[in-house]
């Protein structure tokens, strides 16, 4: 399949990539080009402009500032896995890191693109010869959502591996655009919404995402479930974080957004993590989402892994 035509800008500086944006409507940023490539190659995202961020070294690295471990926004995943540290104080960012993708999906692969990727759909993610057989749904331009048969709006679902990870350790994200440099908590990140998945102005882009130093003092562990070990995004995701009688859940792949899992934390709030309490909590966790079967995998089926992956990653943090 080829790419089809844009222009492409290669900036060195996070300056001239956000000149860049702004000067070339509708162009998008491109990292890894892992997700966003394969997208142009079916035609489900044309942008006439890409603004890699591959060449700006501000954008990479591991560093501390202050009472927050900084990971700049173009790291990549492999990076992530091997940096000891990391592992140590936060090992659900590095075992989501691992369950990325492929190999090579880890090496090109950075840490924005896999917060910022666009959501999935078994009717949006195929080929223009695929789509062309019915009417475009809702997301590629048309009106209908051919998963829930209504007009104006898409369910499509976020799939990322390393947000759920990030939301449980309380991670914000460092954006800078034509006015200068923000900062908002992760979950702010994503609008909620299948057709325009990310609450990103236009011409700003992430350029590192900020953990607490206080979330190293907690366990925290990440489990996916998916139907090939290799090559395959999650059919669920989750994350759990524990510090004394607080816990952090959160799911990915089950709503059009990653989402922490209100219920479960609420139930478990102060309580010991025994067999009965662990179960129960497990029986609220497809609370917070709003299923549908955007892949081929029913829901009550996704329901119940949601719970038994809950269920597996609080009894890895021992
Ligand atoms: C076969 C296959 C399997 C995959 N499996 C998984 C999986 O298991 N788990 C998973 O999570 N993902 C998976 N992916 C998706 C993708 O490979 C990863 O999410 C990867 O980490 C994306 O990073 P990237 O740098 O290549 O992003 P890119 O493709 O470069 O960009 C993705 C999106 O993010 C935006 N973007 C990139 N950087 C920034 C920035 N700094 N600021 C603002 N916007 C930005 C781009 O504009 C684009 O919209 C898979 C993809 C394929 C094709």
């Amino acid at each position: 399949m080829r790419l089809p035509k844009f222009t492409h800008h290669q900036p060195t500086r996070i300056e001239d990539a956000i000149h860049a944006l702004a000067d070339n409507p509708g162009a998008k940023a491109v990292a890894g080009g892992t997700d966003l490539l394969v997208n142009m190659k079916h035609r489900v995202e044309l942008p006439p402009a890409l603004v890699s961020l591959s060449r700006i070294d501000e954008l990479r690295g591991i560093r501390r500032e202050g009472d927050a471990t900084v990971i700049g926004a173009c790291t990549t995943l492999k990076e992530i896995q091997r940096d000891e540290e990391l592992g140590r104080k936060f090992p659900a960012l590095v075992q989501a890191a691992m369950a990325v993708g492929s190999y090579r999906h880890q090496t090109m692969g950075t840490l924005a693109g896999n917060l910022c990727q666009n959501t999935r759909c078994r009717f949006f993610n195929q080929s223009w010869e695929w789509r062309r057989v019915r009417s475009l749904c809702f997301k590629a331009g048309g009106e209908d959502c051919h998963v829930v048969g209504k007009k104006n709006i898409c369910f499509s679902t976020y799939s990322g591996d390393m947000a759920p990870a990030l939301l449980v350790l309380n991670a914000a994200i460092r954006i800078q655009g034509p006015q200068g440099i923000s900062h908002i908590p992760l979950a702010d990140l994503f609008s909620g919404q299948g057709k325009s998945p990310l609450a990103l102005a236009s011409a700003h882009i992430v350029t590192a995402v900020v953990i607490p130093e206080a979330s190293g003092n907690g366990l925290s562990h990440y489990e996916k479930f998916s139907l090939r070990d290799s090559i395959d995004f999650p059919i669920v995701g989750a994350a759990v974080w524990r510090e004394n009688g607080s816990v952090r859940v959160a799911f990915t792949a089950v709503d059009r957004a990653p989402v922490r899992a209100q219920a479960i934390e609420a139930a478990l709030q102060g309580q010991k993590l025994t067999g009965p309490a662990i179960e129960k909590a497990a029986s609220l966790a497809a609370k917070s989402v709003k299923l549908v079967p955007t892949t081929i995998h029913p829901v009550a089926f996704k329901r119940d892994i949601m719970a038994s992956l809950f269920i597996r990653a609080v009894r890895a943090l021992g």
